[in-house]
């Protein structure tokens, strides 16, 4: 596996939010990371790339353990997290963004510039405009593709549709599916399950820092607790 995380704990000032969680991510998979709000979605990411403190467990990428505090090693190592807020260089243009993301690549290879700019041509038409003057959705595509410039083998997105339009999370799903065709395995954290079940080879459901559910992203999407608590139908 790709990414092993066993037993996690983990949480903030002392207080846990995590409470034993194990997960998996194989090479080339897309896996899914469902739950309510404030289930504790976004605070795995940070633990997995070492962000946030773990209490207990352990989180091994590639074989080896990500430890608290050492994200741009984790980085350097191609566990990369897209974070909610995106944490673009604002004053930046969007093309000093994507070269600024090439950093710590190392002898790893990806997708090129051309390449990323295919994949979102929106991009490609704004590089020279500063990354704060895009609109929500182009910044979303914006980090996606930074992150893509160093050249990731695990990409993380947290939210990657939160503010966007039907449209455009339809073109972030689509990247996220060209992404995965050339072999980058992606952990995605989603509110939008029905969508991102489609999306994904498996999935876990999330409830108060622990694994509720997980199977099948088509198996799940079919359950009825699933559709119940987090579908709507
Ligand atoms: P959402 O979908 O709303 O983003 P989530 O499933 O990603 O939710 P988290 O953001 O991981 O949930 O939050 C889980 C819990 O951890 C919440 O109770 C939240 O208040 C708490 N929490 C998150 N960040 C911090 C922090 N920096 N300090 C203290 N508590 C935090």
């Amino acid at each position: 596996m790709l990414l092993e995380v066993d037993d996690l704990r983990s949480g903030y000032h002392g207080l846990e939010i995590i409470h034993g969680l194990s997960l998996t991510v194989g090479e080339g998979e897309v896996v899914a990371i469902v739950g309510a709000n404030g289930a504790g979605k976004s605070t795995t990411l940070k633990t997995i790339v070492g962000e946030v403190k773990q209490f207990g467990g352990s989180v091994r990428f590639g074989g080896s353990a990500v430890t608290h505090g050492r994200s741009h090693t984790a980085a350097r190592r191609g566990l990369m997290l897209v974070p909610e807020n995106r944490a673009l260089f604002g004053s930046l243009s969007v093309q000093d963004n994507l070269r600024m993301g090439a950093w710590g690549r190392g002898e790893r290879r990806g997708f090129t510039e051309e390449e990323i700019l295919d994949l979102f041509p929106i991009l490609r038409e704004r590089r020279q405009q500063l990354a704060e003057t895009m609109s929500g959705g182009q910044q979303q595509m914006l980090a996606i593709a930074r992150a893509l410039m160093g050249a990731p083998r695990l990409l993380m997105l947290d939210e990657p549709s939160t503010g966007l339009s039907p449209k455009l999370t339809w073109d972030v799903f689509h990247a996220v599916h060209a992404i995965r065709e050339r072999g980058v395995s992606v952990l995605i954290v989603e509110q939008n399950a029905q969508q991102v079940l489609k999306l994904a080879d498996r999935a876990y459901v999330l409830e108060s820092g622990s694994v509720a559910l997980e199977g099948e992203a088509a198996g799940l999407a079919s359950d009825e607790r699933v559709r119940a608590a987090y579908l709507g139908y």
